[in-house]
């Protein structure tokens, strides 16, 4: 058994075939065949844990899933076909009419069109609380809060939040803790630790970490993750067998990427944090962050994701966009690639200024997602676009 969690991720795998491939085979088929109708018959009773059919389990699926429990220290897990059919797998299978979600206020935007537009729908009531005092948090209960859903370090405005308080408070009330571990990744963080009972990726972004496909998972206490499985196995969310295979090659290399984007991301946000057309500059591991001494304690690194304010407002941000020679200028983040993003003129040109502020996304707000290149490439790509704002 070994002993690091790296080494089990790295060294699970689908059992080996005749052809004794070092590398796992992909099983790109839908279905899986049965020698008799006895064979057949127990399957579907559920007497074994034979493959029936790719959207209930798969071979090469559950080689991800369970490098990912490796990573997590998870008991169990569901993979689906994005980050978003996680979430939403999340709420359907432990929320029904009449209960309450608690959310922290800066989540992922489609999260939050989940949690405001269609949850209602189906009855089911939502408190945001301020993602930085644990305290809101608990005033925010009533008799049928069920879960607190949140999101360490928050998208794009990068408050951390402390998972041992989060931890406490949910089991003291008894609510099932899910926490949307994207932006720190399990080689940086493992909320399961803390007491988190769900903790969902999207694997599009630093697991795949090369911007090629979508995927997404759920791992967490095994009675919980079971029913999940009952939930998606019969409304379809799985991960297709091909992003499987590809996801599950590059958590080979989780480990070793992260400590390189975080290395780099630290450098760049050292070096920028005085510059004159900048206000602030946030990355957890700088100690002029608010929440430093949570990000100490409950991350191994920074992350590869810093975000800071420019003087000039939205117009600069434009500029700051315009001007870039390198950096890409895209949706995604968690990539080889440095991309930069303005959510006030992008993704969330559409709120009004106040809606905006209440998120915390301000005029000139840049969030740099730090890629593999040179970190002296980044920083001067960086550096001659900020003189044009
Ligand atoms: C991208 C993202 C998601 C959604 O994932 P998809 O794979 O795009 O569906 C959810 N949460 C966070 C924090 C994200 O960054």
């Amino acid at each position: 058994m070994p002993e690091h969690k790296i080494t089990k991720a790295i060294r699970t795998r689908v059992d080996q075939t005749n052809e004794m491939e070092h590398s796992s085979p992909l099983f790109l088929t839908s279905s899986f065949c049965f020698d008799n109708a006895e064979d057949m018959r127990a399957a579907f009773a559920d007497e074994n844990d034979d493959n029936i059919y790719t959207r209930f389990s798969n071979p090469t699926v559950q080689e991800f899933i369970d490098r990912m429990c490796a990573l997590e220290g998870a008991e169990d897990g569901f993979a689906t076909a994005s980050g978003m059919s996680a979430v939403f797998a999340s709420f359907m299978t432990f929320l029904k009419k009449g209960d309450h979600l608690i959310a922290c206020n800066a989540i992922f935007g489609s999260t939050h069109t989940i949690i405001t537009k269609y949850l209602p729908k189906y009855g089911i009531e939502y408190t945001y609380v301020d993602a930085g005092d644990p305290k809101q948090w608990e005033s925010a209960i009533r008799p049928n809060t069920k879960m607190i859903y949140l999101e360490t370090p928050t998208n794009p405005g990068l408050e951390i939040i402390d998972l041992e308080e989060a931890g406490k408070l949910s089991r003291k009330h008894n609510l099932i803790l899910n926490v949307d571990n994207c932006f720190a990744t399990p080689v940086n963080q493992t909320p399961i630790q803390y007491g988190a009972d769900i903790v969902i990726h999207s694997a599009t972004k630093w697991i795949d970490g090369q911007g090629r496909v979508l995927g997404g998972i759920l791992v967490g206490r095994k009675d919980l993750i079971h029913e999940v499985y009952l939930f998606c196995r019969s409304t379809g969310p799985a991960l297709s067998p091909f992003n499987a295979w590809v996801l599950s090659r590059s958590l080979e290399t989780l480990d070793v990427r992260m400590e390189r984007h975080a290395s780099n991301a630290l450098h760049i946000a050292q070096a920028l944090e005085n510059h004159s057309k900048i206000s602030w500059l946030k990355y957890p591991y700088l100690p002029s962050h608010p929440q430093h001494s949570i990000a100490l304690k409950q991350m191994k690194n920074g992350g590869g994701i810093f975000c800071f304010e420019l003087k000039g407002g939205l117009e600069s941000g434009r500029k700051f966009l315009d001007n870039l020679a390198i950096l890409s200028l895209t949706a995604n983040l968690g990539d080889t690639r440095s991309i930069a993003s303005h959510p006030a003129s992008t993704t969330h040109a559409k709120l009004s200024e106040a809606e905006r502020m209440a998120t915390g996304i301000t005029p000139g707000l840049i969030r740099i997602s730090v890629g593999l290149e040179h970190r002296d490439d980044i920083l001067q790509d960086i550096l001659q676009t900020l003189e044009k704002c």
